[in-house]
């Protein structure tokens, strides 16, 4: 029986993700149309993409996130898909809503879902209604003091107070006692107005020493949705995922069927389409909901490598309409997989450091995956994230996955301007990374420590 399918997809976004999604298109045999900025004229998804159109100047807001110009590029070229990748307007609902309204299909989730999960208020709420647990806190939006204090009573200090509309880790503040609260509120409001423009902001309480969960998610819209397993992305800076691996060293396999079929069970519920993180917070065996991410992620192929489920593909075929292929009991994790998220930034200071590389040597061998759209030569424009690529590594255990991504780290080779790659071939080699034996503040203790 022949299935739906695109003929042409618009990739809307750059860099590594808009080859992630070019690669899985041809795939399916599926014709290509990159988009670009002017900065971005040399880059590599433009070269390997069927056909390209320059939408804009340099600044994100004039070019990947320039609605009518993507409109104008499908449009001219007859793409009748737009893959939005991350970041850029992959969870902007309203895009979606446009799309359907000019018959181009929008690879992601129904907009209402978008919409719903774009309000972290909201977000809670639809959460605790489908039975995935929640970190205690605030039912609304928290505007005065007064209704402050009494949340942060009744749930007990310390408390974080986060925007509605937040991300990247923006417009979060902790209080740590009663006196703190009403500056935390206060800081956290006009942060989230500078950041969002949007001041509304909720109350949680804090956890101290949690671990970061999460659980990708598959659902058709047709009623069927199944788990992937979790990946841990603990190791963070400033809020920011740096390292991130799967299985996570923290649960055993009881735990991680517990939490993947109440995940499941909610899309299902949700009539959910596309591919899904669900975010948690886990703490002495609890799990506590922090958002749902409507999108593809930027850690998927840990998820990728031990399930060797194409996930961009399956988003490709369900967008088209095809439901799920796959039954949870198809899903079989093997191994361990872990990934680097190598940025071109100074490795102690993290200050960003575009420019051009002069030499670029990835390591390559079994079970290692680089996922990156830089090359010799190529020069990282100042205008975008500083992502210069993601090392993957798989191992039959996790202890075989550390020794490859060892190996890998002192392989990969890029001169001519900063990366982390340093930090990564430091925290391969500690002990407590080896042990899995970190919490969400881990990498933020080491670095003070380290920088003395
Ligand atoms: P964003 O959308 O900005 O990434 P999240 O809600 O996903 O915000 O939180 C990002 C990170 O902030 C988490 O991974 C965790 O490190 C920290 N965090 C968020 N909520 C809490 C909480 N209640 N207690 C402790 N840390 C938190």
């Amino acid at each position: 029986m022949t299935r739906p399918m695109f003929d042409k997809i618009l990739i809307a976004n750059r860099g590594e993700i808009a080859l992630r999604v070019l690669r899985a298109a041809k795939e399916l045999g599926i014709a290509t149309v990159a988009v670009h900025s002017t900065a971005d004229a040399d880059a590599m998804h433009v070269r390997l993409a069927d056909e390209s159109v320059c939408i804009g100047p340099p600044p994100a807001r004039d070019s990947y996130l320039n609605i009518p110009a993507l409109l104008s590029a499908c449009e001219i070229t007859g793409a009748d898909a737009i893959h939005p990748g991350y970041g850029f307007l992959s969870e902007n609902a309203r895009f979606a809503e446009i799309l359907q309204d000019h018959d181009i299909a929008f690879i992601g989730p129904k907009a209402e879902h978008i919409r719903t999960m774009g309000d972290k208020i909201e977000a809670k709420r639809t959460a605790r209604a489908l039975g995935i647990p929640c970190v205690p806190g605030s039912d609304g939006g928290i505007t005065d003091d007064e209704t402050a204090q009494a949340v942060a009573a009744e749930i007990g200090f310390p408390v974080i107070v986060k925007a509605a509309a937040g991300g990247g880790g923006r417009g979060m503040k902790v209080a740590r006692t009663e006196a703190d609260l009403s500056d935390a509120l206060g800081t956290a409001r006009s942060e989230a107005k500078a950041a969002f423009g949007d001041d509304a902001v909720y109350i949680e309480k804090y956890l101290e020493k949690p671990r970061h969960i999460e659980i990708q998610i598959l659902g058709d819209g047709q009623g069927n949705a199944i788990h992937l397993g979790e990946r841990d992305c603990s190791l963070q800076r400033r809020h920011q995922k740096v390292w991130e691996e799967g299985p996570s060293p923290a649960l055993n396999a009881a735990q991680r069927a517990e939490i993947g079929e109440t995940c499941a069970a909610a899309m299902r519920k949700l009539g959910y389409r596309g591919v899904g993180t669900i975010e948690f917070l886990y703490e002495d065996g609890n799990f506590y909901f922090i958002e749902m991410n409507t999108r593809i992620q930027v850690e998927h192929p840990v998820t990728e490598m031990i399930t060797g489920i194409d996930l961009v593909n399956e988003q490709i075929r369900i967008a088209a309409g095809s439901p799920l292929t796959l039954s949870q009991a198809d899903v079989r994790l093997d191994g361990h997989a872990i990934e680097c998220r190598v940025n071109a930034e100074h490795p102690d200071t993290f200050r960003p450091s575009p420019g051009r590389i002069s030499y670029f040597h990835p390591p390559g061998g079994l079970g290692v995956r680089v996922d990156s759209a830089a090359y010799q030569g190529y020069t990282i424009p100042p205008n975008y994230d500083s992502l210069v690529g993601k090392l993957i590594v798989h191992g039959r255990t996790r202890t075989e996955a550390l020794m490859r991504l060892r190996r890998s780290l002192d392989e990969f080779i890029v001169d001519g301007i900063d990366t982390t790659l340093p930090l990564f071939r430091t925290l391969v080699r500690n002990t407590d990374v080896q042990n899995g034996d970190y919490d969400i503040h881990w990498l933020e203790h080491f670095l003070a420590a380290q920088n003395g």
